[in-house]
């Protein structure tokens, strides 16, 4: 079968974007090789507290009339939405302010006070690339081509949804901010940048520059909408925030641990922290995030400033989460604990979404490309396995299907289906259920207890590994 095959690139993968060790059975392995190098940051121009609204000085937009959602074109024709897609590396739900996490995130907490925050979100593969290729293209990383981090690159012609918005007539623009070889992301895309040169890696700074200056561009065409994706790299280890993120969560500290790559390399050598040490690898992530969220209100400062906020679909979401120590894992890429596929997502089009609304329906990040079409008025993508959420959104309803997440090398595969979820050891046939909302770590393994919930969730994935057999679209009972 082909997801044993893949197992013999576990050593290239682990060199390329470590993750962490093997699990569930031995939480005391070792953690592979950190190959990257710390970079300089920049400070910020603004305090991390404000909000896109605080920092404009203008008051919270109300929800417009849903006839007014549109801009108008010169022909008098109504243009679709803008689309504003952003993700920020690395960011796990539950360190996200806005999921009651300890990391402050005054933007998203403006986001979701005016549109959805999505609660129950799972990445497809717990790595950069393989992740953002769901999102591009609406299709798990077995089908979409994109399974191994920095090895495999989205085939030409594949339908994307930068393909199918600059079909439809809408400028496009791709602003990425991960160092690594081709990955086809840049299909679609009629202006693509990726600012993760040699000295730029992990400035979220540049990144919104550079959005900036797009945006500004583009905004001059108002009777062309626009398509503009946004990645910003921060929240990925090393975990380096600029003044004054830096100290936000711990103290300066000459000495101590902190979230750079040495301390990373240590992790990796097999050293553990101790809870106070922990505790400032810790600070420094959260520092990052809060970061990433100050500059990701900073471009949608810049949006309003243009007039597009009230006309644009704004999304936010992370490709995955990182780890620490809590299943024997470090970081992300081989694990398939909350830790590393639970992410945030939030999405505010006024009038046109629900505003201060909190979904809790299984989402997974291949809904995003269906999700967005449906939002802007286009038909769906054939290609696309994920499903859009609209209907579910606007008539106050909820999700049904599973969610699944797969890892480059086949070892696990995990399914969320209402309140359960399930991994699988396909190595062994191992199975662990866990019912999340009683047990959100995952320390209680129920399989054995709870026959029937594994039984129904097993079958899902038999489900699912027919259409991987078989090389058929997922479809979703
Ligand atoms: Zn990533």
């Amino acid at each position: 079968m082909r997801r044993w095959s893949l197992a013999v690139s576990l050593g290239f993968l682990l060199a390329c974007e470590p993750g962490g060790a093997p699990i569930p059975s031995s939480p005391a392995a070792t953690t592979p090789a950190i190959v990257e190098t710390a970079l300089p940051v920049a400070a910020p121009a603004a305090s991390p507290t404000e909000s896109p609204a605080l920092a404009t000085g203008r008051a919270p937009a109300e929800a417009p009339d849903p006839e007014t959602a549109s801009v108008e074109q010169a022909g008098g024709q109504p243009a679709r939405p803008n689309v504003l897609l952003i993700t920020v590396d690395s960011v796990r739900a539950d360190h996200v302010g806005t999921y009651g996490g300890p990391a402050r995130t005054p933007t998203l907490d403006w986001l979701a006070s005016q549109g959805v925050r999505f609660t129950n979100v799972y990445a497809q593969l717990p790595q950069t690339t393989p992740s953002h290729a769901a999102i591009l293209t609406g299709q798990y990383a077995s089908t979409s081509g994109v399974r191994i981090a920095h090895h495999d690159a989205l085939p030409d012609g594949k339908p994307t949804l930068a393909r199918a918005m600059q079909d439809a007539g809408y400028q496009t623009g791709g602003i990425y901010s991960w160092a690594g070889p081709v990955d086809g992301f840049d299909q679609g895309f009629q202006n693509y940048v990726n600012v993760a040169t040699a000295d730029a890696d992990g400035r979220a700074d540049l990144t919104t520059d550079a959005a900036i200056a797009w945006l500004t561009k583009a905004a001059a065409e108002r009777d062309k909408p626009f398509f503009l994706w946004v990645h910003y790299r921060d929240p990925h280890y090393p975990y380096e925030p600029p003044a004054p993120f830096d100290t936000l969560y711990a103290p300066r500290c000459d000495g101590c641990v902190d979230g750079s790559l040495a301390t990373l390399n240590r992790l990796h050598g097999g050293w553990r922290p101790t809870p106070a040490e922990l505790a400032r690898i810790l600070a420094a992530y959260d520092g990052e995030i809060s970061y990433s969220d100050h500059e990701v209100g900073r471009l949608l400062t810049q949006l309003t400033a243009l007039g597009l906020e009230p006309t644009t679909l704004v999304v936010v979401t992370s490709d995955h989460g990182d780890a620490f120590g809590e299943h024997g894992e470090w970081f992300h890429g081989l694990g398939v604990y909350q830790e590393t596929i639970h992410v945030p997502l939030v999405a505010r089009l006024p009038g046109a979404l629900p505003a201060g609304v909190a979904f809790d329906g299984v989402v997974q990040l291949i809904d995003v490309m269906p999700t967005v079409l449906d939002v802007v008025g286009l038909p769906p993508a054939p290609s696309a396995e994920g499903r859009s959420l609209v209907s579910a959104l606007r008539s106050g309803g909820t999700t049904d299907g599973p969610a699944i997440t797969e890892v480059s090398d086949g070892h696990y595969t995990a399914v969320v289906l209402g309140e359960w979820k399930l991994i699988r050891d396909n190595l062994s046939g191992q199975r662990a259920l866990y019912h999340l909302p009683s047990d959100p770590g995952e320390q209680r393994n129920r399989a054995a207890s709870d026959p029937g919930p594994a039984a129904r969730l097993t079958a899902v994935l038999d489900q699912w590994d027919a259409t991987r057999a078989a090389g058929t679209l997922w479809r979703a009972p």
